[in-house]
């Protein structure tokens, strides 16, 4: 998955790894709406997600139609 972020554009976030997140303390976050890996994003809407980048866990999530 790809999020638009406002610090460094568009971020690849890993897959969530199970084996690592039990042991990760998510410490290094991004934060972003989530687009396409060229950057497009929902027209009706916006999915915003705040995922570690080392783990892939999905720490929050914004969903809202518009
Ligand atoms: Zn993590």
């Amino acid at each position: 998955m790809y999020l638009a972020t406002e610090k460094d554009g568009i971020v690849e976030v890993p897959k969530k790894k199970r084996l690592k997140a039990l042991f990760c303390k998510h410490r290094n976050v991004v934060c972003g709406e989530q687009c396409s890996k060229n950057g497009m994003r929902r027209i009706s809407g916006e999915d915003a997600y705040a995922v570690c980048a080392d783990c892939g866990t999905i720490l929050d999530e914004r969903n809202r139609n518009y």
